[in-house]
């Protein structure tokens, strides 16, 4: 089921999507989803990413394969949704897309099993995380690089029957493909990586993990439309602006 949150006017609804049609979750009908503003399907306390998850990937930023996985924070605060701007600031002069499969958590998780780790899954959307590839080198640390507002762009809805393991995933720039990859290249799978980071931090519900970028990243320019795409969940669409402050 693909669930997702809605706007007409000021009224926002959680509502359920069922090809180009939304049903609300509560009340009757349906609306057209053209009629509709996409909100971000979930907000989250906090966004786990991973750094190095692709075999490729690492191998075009020329840096080793992690031996267990690397991961970073980004702020709620940079979480945008489908159709919303992706804002280049000016303290960057280079700014990425990375398309990646984003898992959403259902349940507070701790110290989770492999085993155990879907179990605590509510579902699947599409994620670009956004990244100043310059401060990102300049800084070592990837708090600035990755963490500006607009930077975690999420949905457009979360697909809650979803099998992770062999999912292909494409970015679009202004509707070239210019990434491809598919899940089952992981270096560290969705199991893994739930239980990695839940013997680390506890998991809420509505967290997400950014599972990793496969190969292709490049940069964003004012005007252009970035498209983050995953098999099974549907086309995360975003246009790119320069920030006004
Ligand atoms: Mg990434």
């Amino acid at each position: 089921m693909k669930l997702g949150i809605f706007k007409l006017g000021e009224r926002a609804f959680r509502g359920v999507v069922e090809e180009d049609r939304i049903y609300p979750l509560e009340g009757k009908g349906f609306y057209d989803v053209r009629e509709l503003q996409i909100l971000p399907p979930v907000r989250p306390g906090k966004i786990v990413a991973l750094a190095l998850n692709y075999r490729a990937h690492a191998a075009e930023m020329k840096k080793p394969l992690p031996p267990e996985p690397l991961i970073f924070l980004k702020p709620s605060t940079s979480v945008i949704g489908h159709g919303d701007d992706i804002l280049l600031p000016s303290m960057s002069q280079r700014v990425d897309y990375e398309g990646e499969l984003g898992v959403v958590m259902g349940k507070r998780a701790r110290g989770v099993s492999q085993e155990e780790a879907l179990d605590y899954v509510m579902g699947y959307t599409c994620f670009n995380d956004v990244t100043a590839r310059d401060l990102q080198s300049k800084d070592g640390l990837f708090t600035r690089a990755k963490g500006f507002d607009t930077f975690a762009v999420l949905g457009p809805w979360i697909e809650t029957h979803l099998d992770p393991f062999s999912l292909d995933i494409r970015t679009y720039l202004n509707g070239q493909v210019v990434q491809e990859g598919n899940t089952s290249n992981l270096i560290f799978d969705v199991p893994a990586l739930v239980n990695f980071v839940s013997c680390i931090m506890t998991l809420e519900p509505g967290d997400i993990i950014a599972t990793g970028t496969p190969p292709g990243v490049g940069p964003l320019s004012p005007g252009d439309k970035v498209e983050v795409e995953i098999k099974g969940i549907g086309k995360l669409t975003n246009p790119v602006a320069v920030r006004g402050w």
